[in-house]
Parts: C-alpha cells; sequence; structure tokens
C-alpha cells in the first residue's frame, strides 16, 4: 500500500470513461499491475504518448489497498520500442508476448524472470530479429518461468523414458509432455509433431537467449508454436486474441500483390 515505483513494460490498455485510460502494466518488482491513468486521453495529457503498447518505462503508482486499480501517478519512458509497432508482423507477435504475460500472470504476482524475457524480447524484435522465431523462444521460456514447463525425459502417460525413435512424436499438453504413440492414440490433447521438434526444445531452454534467437528453427518454430498455443489456450480457457490476428498478418503476406 501507498506510492510504489517500478520498471514496467506496458501490456494492455482501454479507455475509461471520457478521458482516462486503464493501463495493464507488467512491472520488474509487483508483476502485473493495472491502474487508472487519469486524463490519458486528453490532448495535453502529462502521459503524452507515453502509454503506447510495448513502452517501457519508469512506473510510479499509488495503490490504496482498496480496489485491483492503482492510480498511475507518472510513467517516463524508458525505451518506447516503436520499431516494434511499425510492422504488422512485429506488432502481431509482440501483442502475442504481451497478451501471455498478461492473461497467464495474476495480479501482483512478481516474477522477474518473465519481465526480463519480456524485455529482452522486445529488444530482439526491435532489432528485427525474425519475430516469429523470438516469440517461440519467448513462449516456450515464459509457460516454464510460470511453472507450466513441459516434461520432454519420459512419456507422461506411462512413464516410460526411453520414446521408440520413430518418424513422429506427440506432446500432450494437458498431461504436461510428451507421450508415447500407445499413450497418444486417442487423445485429443496430444499435438503431433517431428521428434526433431521436441529436441529443439530441449535446446532452446539450455541455449543462451542470444544463441536460443540466432538460429533457424526451421519446421520446429511452426511446430513449437501449435504445441504453446494449445498449451496456452488450456491454460486461459480459450485461443489467445492475439494469434488470430498474426493468422491473418501471415496469411495477407502469403498472398501474391496483384491477385487481390
Ligand atoms: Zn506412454
Amino acid at each position: 500500500m501507498g506510492l510504489e515505483r517500478s520498471a514496467a513494460v506496458v501490456i494492455g490498455s482501454f479507455p475509461l470513461g471520457e478521458s482516462d485510460r486503464v493501463v495493464t502494466f507488467f512491472t520488474r518488482q509487483f508483476g502485473k499491475v493495472r491502474g487508472v491513468a487519469k486524463a490519458a486521453r486528453r490532448m495535453r495529457s502529462r502521459f503524452a504518448g507515453a502509454l503506447e503498447l510495448f513502452t517501457l518505462g519508469e512506473l510510479v503508482f499509488f495503490d490504496t489497498g482498496r480496489s485491483d486499480l492503482v492510480r498511475v501517478d507518472h510513467f517516463d519512458i524508458v525505451r518506447p520500442f516503436d520499431r516494434v509497432r511499425d510492422d504488422l508482423d512485429r506488432l502481431g507477435q509482440a501483442a502475442w508476448m504481451a497478451e501471455c504475460v498478461a492473461r497467464l500472470t495474476a495480479d501482483h504476482d512478481a516474477n522477474a524472470a518473465v519481465y526480463g524475457l519480456l524485455v529482452r524480447a522486445l529488444r530482439s524484435v526491435e532489432a528485427l530479429t525474425p519475430p516469429g522465431r523470438v516469440a517461440v523462444v519467448f513462449g516456450v521460456r515464459c509457460v516454464d518461468a510460470l511453472g507450466h514447463r513441459l516434461r520432454t525425459d519420459a512419456c507422461v502417460g506411462c512413464g516410460r523414458a526411453a520414446l521408440a525413435a520413430g518418424p513422429t512424436a506427440w506432446i500432450d499438453v494437458a498431461g504436461g509432455g510428451v507421450v508415447c504413440g500407445a499413450c497418444a492414440t486417442g487423445n485429443p490433447d496430444a499435438v503431433r509433431v517431428a521428434p526433431g521438434t521436441v529436441s529443439a526444445l530441449r535446446r532452446l531452454r539450455l541455449l543462451d537467449w542470444t544463441e536460443a534467437t540466432g538460429g533457424r528453427l526451421g519446421r520446429a518454430e511452426y511446430e513449437l508454436r501449435e504445441v504453446l498455443e494449445a498449451q496456452i489456450a488450456r491454460l486461459i480457457g480459450q485461443a489467445s486474441r492475439a494469434s488470430r490476428f498474426v493468422r491473418e498478418v501471415s496469411r495477407a503476406a502469403s498472398v501474391p500483390t496483384g491477385s487481390r
């Protein structure tokens, strides 16, 4: 309770009443914090452009302890991440990452690892690392950091350690990890992937951030994204909103110019 201060990233917002804005921040010290920025939508607001999605800044807020919403007093820009917003693919992938954090975390539940991941991921997207790859590396590490790590050492169905080598592997997002062929049969939560995708998942956890985001993932990028989508949809009870936007952007990008 009282006046608090923390580094924070804007991960969502919506208008409130005539001129205010409700802003969701992910702070380094307090985790997710939602607050009202008074008069934020007025022409000469003291927040002037600072509350744009993905902006990293120094947040000062007042927590009365009586409401879920704090009062946003100041938000001074440290890094605006403009470049993340000026391209549809970058915007969509970053919005997906912000949505993961916003929906998978509870208010005032600090998680320095997730905060660090989000800032690192935004930096990579701004530095023009392929945003789809950044989102997958971020997603794998984010669900791990939030305690939803998928097991890859043994079948989560029967416990058999040595999974038979074959052309196909399965990941059961409800069961929490890889499953053998027998346990995957008839299991609606088992996502079919190439064995290389399971190896890529293990590798992405071990590499440092620059190495993980620096190399091509090939088919594993697409398949890990499917696994993450299934896992996140299960955790939040529905598909993420940003995932639809990302699909529409990639569909639009794959239509050759002139055929529309
Ligand atoms: Zn099994």
